[in-house]
């Protein structure tokens, strides 16, 4: 098991854990204890990590999250709505973060 990210809260991890998902890459949401107290975490180690579970995905992990984190900065104004299951995506995402459905097109 190799930590490739500590995010900030679940729904990073879920989004991080996604791409992952997305590229193969056998990973998985560590330390979910942190679900009852979403919000306040005082601790470093309460945050949701995301784990890859093979040492050969760790490089393409680790290449997905600088990607990831990249766009995690870029500023996002607005949302977008997945046509297929109706939820938000930020507005930079180009596939549903949730169902990886297409978007409607920017608003
Ligand atoms: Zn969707």
């Amino acid at each position: 098991m190799h930590v490739v990210y500590v995010a900030r809260d679940l729904w990073e991890a879920q989004l991080l854990l996604d791409q992952l998902i997305e590229l193969w890459i056998k990973a998985r949401i560590d330390n979910a204890l942190s679900l009852g107290v979403y919000g306040e975490l005082p601790y470093q180690a309460s945050r949701p990590r995301v784990v890859v579970e093979r040492e050969g995905d760790v490089a393409r992990a680790l290449r997905a999250v600088r990607e990831f984190e990249a766009r995690q900065q870029a500023s996002v104004d607005g949302v977008r709505l997945c046509a297929s299951c109706g939820d938000e995506s930020p507005e930079n995402f180009e596939l549903c973060w949730k169902c990886g459905g297409e978007l409607e097109p920017r608003g």
